[in-house]
């Protein structure tokens, strides 16, 4: 019997974590920048959290979640998206109370969807995500779409392309809604029985269909943009001049809905247009969420985030050559050539470790030609040779890998004098 990881999953080995490591510390210190602070929620929460605010004429609900009874017969769902589980928390912890609004929060980990596997659609894949809770100005719509370009810039892409759109407040939705029915209803015969279900509860869920995504009848869809009441059109101007004044390009996408029923006012996504891409091209997305703390529970408390996964953030980087060189090195590699030495090399491991200097030895019983490529193959900056002469002496042999040079240190001065020298 041969495991396997299963499928939609990755193992992500050495070689693929230092690139992870490089892209999150960089998101870390970008959020820094912006005074986004983490928080780290559950992988699985209550069933019912999503369904009622994710939407539960939604793709995520109704074919994506991995849903379970847990013993206590608890209907548990791993997380298939951050922003539900952020404003749950934000509701049960009363950040509503703090004096700093809005609460601005980042978070970065798992989430689970039953996909289909491809290329950058994962079963399970890691969300960074962002909310700004409490504020509906406009200017925090932009800067949360500044964040996320400002990822993606300082990793070094440049094929970038951010696409707006309004999809207004209550009253432009209904109008709008009404709209897509009269529009749909006279051939929704010709529509998958998705579309079919959606067209009285969520009409708009038609227009993110992937199946009939090539229907005539989308394209002369109703837009959004056409039905914005006066407030929502004012609002989406302020958006867009907020992302003028922080010298942001975008497009105006009329049709850009998103994937979740929570978002009102401004969506957005961030695509790649670099030619190595591939065929599913957005890297981010995200848009305001006014409601979604009043429908689970809480107090009124308008909020705007997005979530980007770092699987398609690594696939941008690579396609446009951008990923970042890692190399793990070794401070020192010790080479012991007898038994005796092995116990010496031991303790002076030790020694230098508690120096914080990374250091590392044989434990294979090698000869010294094997370990010398041993300590080559690890980038060791130095190597000390201990043998039977040092071990009388007191003192190992260390050679500077870097400039080839030798000199004999007392075991005891070590650490010093490998600080000393790099
Ligand atoms: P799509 O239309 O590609 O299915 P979505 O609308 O489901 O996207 P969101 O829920 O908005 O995506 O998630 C935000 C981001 O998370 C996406 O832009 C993408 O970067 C990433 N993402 C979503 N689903 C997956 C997945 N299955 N594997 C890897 N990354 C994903
Ligand atoms: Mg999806």
């Amino acid at each position: 019997m041969m495991f396997k990881v299963p499928r939609g999953t990755k193992d992500l080995l050495p070689e693929e974590t230092g690139k992870w490591q490089a892209v999150e510390s960089l998101i870390r210190e970008t959020c820094r920048l912006y005074r986004y602070e983490e928080i780290r929620t559950p992988i699985f929460e209550q069933t019912e959290l999503f369904t009622r605010s994710v939407g539960d004429t939604t793709d995520i609900v109704q074919k994506e979640m991995y849903t379970f009874e847990d013993r206590g017969g608890r209907s548990l769902t791993l997380r298939p998206e951050g922003t539900a589980p952020v404003v749950r928390a934000f509701v049960e912890h009363k950040m509503f109370g703090s004096p700093d609004q809005p609460v601005k929060l980042y978070y970065m980990g798992q989430m689970f969807r039953y996909e289909r596997q491809q290329a950058g659609r994962y079963r399970q894949f890691v969300q960074f995500g962002v909310e700004a809770i409490g504020s509906a100005s406009p200017a925090i719509d932009a800067e949360v779409i500044s964040l996320a370009m400002d990822v993606y810039q300082r990793a070094g892409l440049k094929d970038l392309k951010l696409v707006i759109n309004s999809l207004g407040d209550k009253e432009s939705r209904e109008a709008h809604r009404e709209a897509l029915i009269r529009h749909f209803e006279p051939s929704i015969g010709e529509f998958c029985s998705d579309c079919q279900n959606r067209l009285q509860k969520n009409p708009l869920r038609i227009l993110d269909c992937k199946v009939d995504r090539e229907h005539p009848l989308m394209d002369s869809a109703p837009a959004l943009t056409d039905y914005l009441n006066d407030g929502s059109a004012a609002y989406f101007g302020e958006v867009k001049k907020s992302l003028d004044a922080l010298g942001i390009d975008y497009v105006v996408d009329p049709n850009l809905v998103r994937g979740l029923d929570y978002y009102n006012h401004t969506a957005f996504e961030i695509m790649s247009t670099s030619d190595g891409f591939g065929a599913i091209t957005t890297l981010c997305g995200g848009g305001r969420y006014n409601g979604l703390s009043e429908d689970i529970g809480g107090p009124e408390a308008p909020g705007i985030g997005f979530a980007m996964s770092i699987e398609r953030f690594l696939m941008a980087l690579e396609a446009e050559g951008k990923m970042p060189e890692t190399e793990s090195r070794l401070d020192a590699f010790i080479v012991a050539l007898d038994e005796e030495s092995r116990k010496e090399a031991v303790k002076i491991l030790g020694n230098l470790r508690r120096e914080g200097i990374a250091a590392d030895m044989d434990y294979m019983d090698r000869k010294m030609k094997a370990q010398m490529k041993a300590a080559d193959r690890q980038k060791a900056g130095f190597v000390i040779v201990i043998g039977e002469d040092e071990l009388k002496n007191g003192a190992a042999g260390v050679k500077n890998m870097a400039d080839g040079t030798q000199e004999t240190v007392e075991f005891g001065r070590l650490a010093e004098t490998l600080k000393s020298r790099s």
